[in-house]
């Protein structure tokens, strides 16, 4: 863990960052930026004694960060801007301009981290392990503007990191899931099944993921500040393990005796599993297996389904 540094962190409201914020917060000088649409949120981040600033990425102007300090010494940047769906202007849009507008804010940073997403990537077929140098080009019928902006992200950053001699590194993180927040989208499938709706699985074979639990999130964000490098660099962000998500859903449901329920499908949310040997050489491995992160996480989530010993509470 680093101390004595000033972190800016965006997305703090989110799933990933949050825990960040309020581990780094305990030796460092942390402010975070959002909207803070959840009041609640943004109280509890003060009460660790967080600075809040609010900015809203989508107002492109110079001033949304005017008055902001600028010494920076780490920044974390994971606010995203979804879309809608449809405007795809909008999401290349927000997204570039804005990261373009943080880093040129915080150039004599020490290390900008953007967190990124596996879902750039061009589809493959499921069993492919996807590597930094894979085809780009991602596709998700469901929110096709989310794999757009963030691809156009990565490009302001390379951009803004290169010109600006600002040491970056761009981590396209795997699915992520732990205590804060939704709990991440194996707990939000999780949920579809307790409440007795079918998950869409592939007709053939599993949906491969590679799950990151937020402690591992946690402890390697100080790792990926100091890979950072002049022009930036692309790294896979994931869990060690190679899991299905079917086989995730099943091990859920045996752990709080829920019903697992598949529909297969021809349209499901595909995923995919990263090959972690860039990720390993640059940081080191994760310290935590998805069995048992995943019963941690229900643990937080579903106290009343999960006994402490690991157990379903039998009901
Ligand atoms: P969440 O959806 O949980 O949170 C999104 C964050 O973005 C919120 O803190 C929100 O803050 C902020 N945000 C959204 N729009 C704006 C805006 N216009 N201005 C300022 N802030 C904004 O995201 P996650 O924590 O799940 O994801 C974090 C990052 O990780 C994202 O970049 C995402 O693309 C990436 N990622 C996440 C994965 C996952 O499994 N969770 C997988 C792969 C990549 P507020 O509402 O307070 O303004």
């Amino acid at each position: 863990m680093i101390a004595g540094k000033k972190i800016l962190i965006t997305g703090a409201t989110g799933q990933v960052a949050r825990p960040v914020a309020e581990a780094l917060a305990k030796d460092n000088e942390v402010w975070c930026l959002g909207r803070f649409g959840d009041s609640g949120a943004e109280r509890e981040l003060r009460d660790l004694g967080i600075r809040t600033w609010r900015w809203d990425m989508a107002e492109l102007t110079k001033e949304g960060l005017d008055g902001l300090p600028d010494d920076f010494t780490h920044v974390m940047h994971s606010a995203a801007h979804r879309g809608d769906g449809t405007d795809f202007d909008a999401s290349v849009e927000i997204n570039s301009v804005s990261a373009g507008r943080l880093m040129t804010h915080c150039h004599r940073a020490e290390a900008f981290l953007f967190v990124s997403s596996g879902a750039v990537y061009a589809p493959r077929s499921q069993e492919h392990l996807v590597r930094e140098d894979d085809p780009l080009g991602g596709r998700m019928p469901w929110l096709p503007t989310y794999p757009v902006g963030k691809l156009a992200a990565e490009g302001a950053v390379r951009a803004f990191g290169a010109t600006l001699g600002l040491p970056t590194i761009i981590a396209r993180l795997n699915v992520a899931y732990g205590p804060h927040a939704h709990g991440g989208m194996p707990i939000l499938l999780f949920r579809r099944m307790l409440a007795g709706e079918p998950v869409e699985v592939p007709l053939q074979g599993q949906n491969w993921c590679s799950p990151i639990h937020t402690d591992d999130i946690v402890r390697q964000v100080p790792l990926l500040w100091n890979a950072t490098t002049v022009p930036a660099r692309v790294v896979n962000w994931a869990g060690d393990d190679t899991v299905g998500i079917q086989d995730m859903l099943t091990y859920m449901a045996e752990l709080t005796g829920a019903e697992p329920r598949f529909s297969p499908s021809e349209v499901y949310r595909a995923t995919s599993a990263f090959d972690n040997t860039l990720r390993a050489s640059l940081i080191g491995g994760c310290e935590v297996g998805w069995r048992e992160g995943l019963r941690a996480t229900l643990r937080a989530h579903f106290p009343h389904l999960v006994k402490e010993s690991g157990d379903a509470v039998q009901h």
